[in-house]
């Protein structure tokens, strides 16, 4: 090992390489992280193929990290080398008439979305880790968020990549095109893959127009049967400019909206059902009349019970301010948290049997659920007031295994990294799992890029 970060330092520059205490410093993140052995700061995709090609050769763990918001422990990185991206993090070029942008992995998704504004463009990636997330875990995590519903997930947004092997051959494949069907599309072996099959380096991402209005609503809903109905109301009414429909169960709204959160509440408490509805539409001047129109007749009809709309941007941001303050969790801690997709059909029945299963085996459980219902993934926070992991385990079985049966996944958006690596083939069949073993093995046969994740042993 001495040998090798000698020889790291002799590719890398002054000050790129970080041991001890400064190490242990950087591995500061939204769940565990472990100390790593070194912190690499490489500042171009050569010296990230210097790097990969020396640790191959000495066969030593490497774990990408991008802005460590991840939640499934997909950057632990204990004794291991850990290869941040944060020095390479420019937009390197925003071609305004193509409409996409070439950026460095490290780049935060806020600095791009604030640049590319700039331009009269946007970038629809959007959730709550925005500051400090990066493109390049964006990317291996394929991401999801709040619009998901109009704009699809991260990898609906990349049209090229350059990636790094394991034995450190770059492939650079900085595609523009929207269509390009000229064999295999490689860049998809990459987006989700979590930093085990190459190192995301570069991309080039499409771009959209920027909105010309922005109209939010909070409202709320009596009972489960009408989310749907509102749902399909307001997707078809506001005619392709729908851009979230973020549900809350009761007390994750009253969580954020009671002391000591910060946030009020722009509807009155006690109804079962609250929904953020947020459309981004082109003309300024009559979207905000169509937005309250089509509330207001979601209203006569009984869809809704009663609504707050936000007449300024200052209330939009509030509104929103609501639905991103998941922090206050931490008042339930000790917690666990979820991240299941399942048909909108099956939500209502789930989230009850979950519920009341839990609370057979823990009387005094509280659990918390919201998510984005346009695209069929929730949210669960759940807390039973010990944390161990046993009890953990007995926990996430009851939460993922009624999963299977409704064809839902134990993971939405948020990966499988280390914490959901056991629980994969409930969601997957052996035969995908033996096909995802065969590519990890091709692509990095030494087993050295972000070793035991997401592949169950
Ligand atoms: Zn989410």
């Amino acid at each position: 090992m001495e040998e090798l970060i000698s020889k790291l330092r002799s590719v890398l520059s002054e000050g790129a390489v970080l041991e001890g205490e400064e190490a242990a410093q950087k591995a500061q993140g939204w769940t565990l992280m472990g100390v790593p052995r070194a912190v690499l700061l490489p500042g171009s995709t050569d010296q990230v193929s210097q790097v990969l090609r020396l640790c191959q050769r000495a066969k030593v763990a490497v774990v990408p990290w991008g802005g460590k918001t991840g939640l499934v422990e997909g950057t632990f990185a204990d004794k291991a080398i850990a290869l941040s991206l944060e020095r390479m993090n420019r937009v390197i070029d925003v071609d305004k008439l193509g409409a996409t942008a070439t950026v460095e992995a490290g780049c935060p998704l806020q600095v791009l979305c604030e640049r590319v504004e700039e331009d009269g463009l946007f970038f629809p990636l959007d959730l709550g880790a925005r500051g400090s997330a990066t493109i390049g875990g964006n990317i291996s995590t394929n991401a999801g968020g709040n619009r998901v519903l109009r704009f699809g997930m991260m990898r609906d947004m990349v049209l090229g990549l350059e990636v790094v092997l394991a034995d450190g051959t770059i492939v650079t494949s900085l595609n523009h095109l929207i269509k390009n069907n000229t064999g295999y599309d490689l860049k998809q072996l990459f987006i989700g893959s979590e930093g085990t099959l190459g190192v995301v380096t570069r991309a080039v991402l499409r771009l959209r127009p920027l909105p010309s209005s922005q109209n939010v609503a909070m409202v709320a809903v009596g009972e489960f049967s009408a989310l749907p109905r509102l749902l399909r109301r307001v997707e078809k009414d506001l005619a392709g400019t729908l851009s979230a429909f973020e549900v809350m169960w009761e007390d994750f709204y009253n969580l954020v909206t009671t002391p000591p959160a910060q946030g009020r509440a722009p509807v009155q408490k006690g109804y079962p059902y609250y929904v953020l509805i947020e459309s981004l539409g082109g003309e300024a001047g009559t979207d905000g009349e169509r937005f309250r129109a089509i509330l207001e007749a979601a209203l006569e009809d009984g869809d809704i019970v009663d609504a707050a709309i936000a007449k300024s941007q200052d209330e939009c941001k509030r509104i929103w301010a609501l639905r991103d303050d998941v922090g206050q969790v931490i008042q339930l801690a000790p917690i666990f948290t979820f991240d299941v997709s399942l048909p909108i059909r099956c939500m209502e029945d789930y989230v009850a049997s979950v519920r009341s299963a839990l609370q057979g085996q823990w009387p005094k459980m509280r659990m918390m659920v919201f998510g984005h219902m346009g695209d069929g993934n929730l949210h669960l926070i759940v807390s039973v007031g010990e944390q161990g992991p046993e009890t953990r385990h007995q926990v996430e079985l009851t939460v993922y295994q009624p999963l299977a049966a409704c064809g839902g996944s134990i993971s939405a958006e948020h990966g499988i990294g280390l914490q959901k690596r056991d629980y994969l083939p409930l969601s997957r069949s052996r035969e995908e799992i033996v096909l995802m073993a065969r590519m990890k093995q091709m692509l990095d046969p030494e087993n050295i890029l972000n070793p035991g994740k997401i592949i169950p042993l």
